[in-house]
């Protein structure tokens, strides 16, 4: 029997997709299921674990039937998942000791408000690449072991086990593999960055029991095979989302750059085999590890980007649905001297100010709907010129192009924008599922389903480009525009409001 297709599981926020691709990266099938957010309070979000092992155990079974394969003729699963979100289950039982405390959730910020004072704190960006944040698991973990009666007693026993999605997700398929990857793992501040191990420093500072902890493989590794689901199938790679779609998109090389654009945007630049630090505001990341050695990545994520455009759909009323923001803001041909800063809960990299605030600054009674849609798209432009600005500056090398994907690329005038704020070429490629893609790439190679990473490079096909516009003299004083008005934006909310989040 040959084992025709790969299968990847893409665990995301809202939903859980499952896909089936042949050898030449093209879609043979594929289910998705959404599951349900939780907001107990202000600030917090969570997600029941349960509810998303069961959406998976179906959309698995489902883009089998949709592909009209069986598991048998599935060669490897890959996982790509929601970074971050953080759970926590009984070894014997299967069951989450509470809900999954999910990656948008901020209810840690008094104990991480804590944590810097503490000695040791200085040390940790230097070890994991991260700074000390709300974003990160350790610190939702962290909060659990104070706040559930027993449950640090239970994790020094190895009674309780922790892990994001993805071990979450495999613990089940298996039956019992208790692992993570190092893309997931480098997301908790619990990994140190250069041995890709659990590191004691960190695990101390925290105060988190190593009994409860994953073992940490490669991004293509020893993860088991499947016992339910896809039974025989062998797991063979997990990546955080991000990194998967680093992988999808093949920028493979130093310097090449995509960018995943749905509500938020998700900027990665591949650095090759050596750790840069960041000195300009991005975080540190291993983009993935295929083979012994893993590959590092500059990461810069905008906290709004597509769900600017739901504000201006859902809030503000201006349009209908989000692709007529292409129409409205097309009946203009500039942005009217507008700049938007939508810091509605702060600014993200490279700023990284939870004091900001969302700012429209430069309007007069010539600017119409069209020049306010047009400001709309050039955020998002603009904000990822901030983080294209510091990948360059930290790395020491020039991203030449960007690669991007996700609900937003459907938008040809903003990829042309973007294409001009930056100054490179943008490239839509034909799978636009770059998460799943880049997950069921990595799964394949783990079994030798593609032999390298040449023959996924040929795979890669684009569907449209992007050129910028010659004259850059107006684009930079535009630029010097939009930096003024992100400063502006800065400390609108003081701790005294009690609006800072
Ligand atoms: P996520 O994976 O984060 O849920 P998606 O990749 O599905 O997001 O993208 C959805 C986002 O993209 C929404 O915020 C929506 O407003 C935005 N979006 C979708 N289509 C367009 C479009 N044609 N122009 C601009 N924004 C769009």
């Amino acid at each position: 029997m040959t084992r025709r297709f790969v299968l990847s599981i893409d665990q995301g926020t809202t939903s859980s997709r499952c896909i089936v691709f042949d050898r030449h990266a093209r879609l043979a099938g594929m289910a998705q299921r959404a599951h349900r957010q939780h907001y107990p309070r202000s600030g917090w979000v969570e997600q029941d674990a349960l509810e998303i092992w069961r959406t998976v155990e179906k959309v698995v079974p489902a883009a089998l039937r949709d592909a009209g394969i069986e598991a048998g003729d599935v060669a490897a699963i890959g996982i790509a998942n929601q970074r971050e979100t953080t759970v926590v289950w009984d070894r014997a039982t299967g069951v989450p000791v509470r809900r999954a405390i999910v990656w948008q959730d901020v209810r840690t910020e008094a104990l991480v408000e804590r944590l810097r004072e503490m000695p040791g704190a200085e040390r940790i960006t230097a070890l994991s690449g991260l700074p000390l944040a709300t974003y990160f698991a350790a610190p939702r973990l962290r909060w659990l072991l104070d706040e559930v009666d027993g449950l640090r007693e239970r994790a020094e026993r190895g009674d309780v086990l922790f892990g994001t999605m993805e071990s979450w997700l495999i613990w089940n398929l298996t039956g019992g593999e208790h692992v993570t990857d190092v893309t997931n793992a480098g997301r908790t501040l619990l990994m140190n960055l250069a041995t890709r191990q659990w590191d004691e420093e960190l695990l101390r500072f925290f105060d988190i029991p190593r009994a409860m902890l994953p073992r940490i493989e490669p991004s293509t590794g020893d993860f088991g095979t499947a016992r339910v689901a896809a039974p025989g199938v062998r797991i063979g790679a997990a990546l955080g989302d991000q990194h998967a779609a680093l992988f999808g998109q093949t920028c493979f090389a130093p310097g090449e750059t995509e960018c995943t654009y749905g509500t938020g945007g998700f900027l990665m630049m591949n650095t090759g085999p050596e750790i840069v630090r960041s000195r300009h505001g991005l975080l540190t990341t291993i983009g993935y590890q295929v083979g012994p050695e893993p590959v590092y990545a500059l990461e810069g994520p905008i906290a709004v980007t597509g769900s600017l455009v739901q504000w201006l759909r859902d809030i503000v009323g201006l349009i209908a649905t989000a692709p007529e923001i292409e129409t409205l803001a097309s009946t203009v041909d500039d942005n009217g001297g507008c700049y938007l800063v939508p810091a509605f809960s702060g600014l993200y990299a490279p700023h990284w100010r939870s004091d900001a605030r969302g700012l429209l600054i430069g309007l007069t009674s010539y600017v119409t709907k069209g020049h306010l849609a047009r400001t709309v798209l050039e955020a998002t432009a603009w904000q990822t010129r901030d983080v294209v600005e510091a990948m360059n500056a930290d790395a020491g090398l020039r991203a030449r192009s960007l690669r991007v994907a996700g609900g937003m690329a459907a938008n040809n005038l903003l990829m042309q924008i973007i294409a001009d704020v930056l100054d490179i070429p943008v490239t839509r490629p034909l799978v636009t599922e770059t998460v799943s893609l880049g997950a069921a790439y990595a799964a394949g190679l783990a079994v030798g389903y593609w032999p390298d990473l040449q023959g996924l490079r040929r795979n890669w096909r684009a569907a449209a480009q992007w050129l910028p516009h010659p004259d850059r003299t107006r684009r930079d004083e535009e630029y010097a525009h939009w930096q003024r008005a992100v400063h502006l934006s800065i400390g609108w909310a003081r701790p005294a409001d009690g609006t800072r989040h």
